[in-house]
């Protein structure tokens, strides 16, 4: 039977990389985020290629009542969760004394909150099943700092905490809970954080690539989107059944150092 897999923050980058991972099994998914209804509507068809069935939900991560009605809607529609996958995230640089006070709030919200509504909506019908698979997109700021990303770096950590602590809570359900950790992938995130780290360093926006975001990324690339997007059906496999409470990074070696 196919496996129903919810993927928060789904209509872009990483997350829809996920998603379209998960489709190209046969699953079943549950989409999400913002953008025009369009391209949303367009990758969701894209999605039932393969033969599963691809819905979206528009549930915004600050909101736990709509949080918690996407993870009612995907139970309802697909008779149980099988894999929740908590992806939606957002960034803002800049230095902390500058940090506008509800970006930080923002960027808590959506980073670290929002998984534990989705993770607090789930866990009952994973239980239930004693099975369960919910795989957090975390970052190499998961594991280590950089300036000027104050809220998101505390997020991140969060995120580590809470894989943690959910991890024992679950182990004896069947369920395991892990974070992905990637270094930097060009996504639209990293795209628009270009131009700000350029100007909070005083630096050009090339600078940024090669000197910044790649400085300590030793392979000197990118992460691909379809890298990440392996790693979460590996995480999703029987074969990871041990794999709970802990990370994986897809860094180029960032986090050696
Ligand atoms: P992205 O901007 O391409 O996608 C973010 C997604 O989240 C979009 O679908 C967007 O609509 C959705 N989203 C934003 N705010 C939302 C809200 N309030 N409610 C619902 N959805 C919302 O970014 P990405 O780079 O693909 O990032 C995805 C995840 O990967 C994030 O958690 C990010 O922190 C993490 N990550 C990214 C990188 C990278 O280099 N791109 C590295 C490590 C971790």
């Amino acid at each position: 039977m196919a496996r129903t897999v919810v993927v928060t923050g789904s209509t872009s980058g990483i997350g829809l990389g996920i998603a379209r991972a998960f489709a190209a099994e046969g699953a079943n998914l549950v989409i999400n985020g913002f953008g025009p209804a369009e391209e949303i509507e367009a990758n969701r068809k894209a999605l039932e290629a393969h033969g599963g069935k691809a819905i979206y939900h528009g549930a915004d991560m600050t909101r736990p009542a709509e949080i918690a009605d996407l993870i009612a809607t995907a139970e309802t529609a697909f008779g149980g969760i099988d894999v929740l996958v908590n992806n939606a995230g957002i960034q803002h640089v800049s230095p902390v004394e500058d940090f506008p006070i509800d970006k930080w709030d923002q960027i808590i919200a959506i980073n670290l909150t929002s998984s534990f509504h989705t993770i607090r909506a789930c866990v009952p019908g994973m239980k239930a099943k004693k099975k369960g698979r919910i795989i957090n997109v975390a970052s190499a700021h998961a594991l280590v700092a950089s300036p000027y990303k104050s809220a998101y770096v505390a997020a991140k950590h969060g995120i580590m905490g809470l894989t943690k602590s959910v991890a024992l809570e679950l182990a004896e359900f069947g369920i395991t809970i892990n974070a992905i950790c990637p270094g930097y992938v060009l996504t639209p995130l990293v795209e628009k954080q270009i131009p700000d780290t350029a100007r909070a360093r005083g630096i050009s926006e090339e600078e940024v690539k090669t000197d910044v975001m790649l400085r300590l990324q030793a392979t000197k690339e990118f992460v691909a989107i379809e890298e990440v997007g392996a790693t979460a059906i590996f995480l999703a496999s029987d074969a990871a059944r041990q794999i709970t409470g802990t990370s994986i990074s897809i860094d180029g070696g960032w986090t050696a150092q």
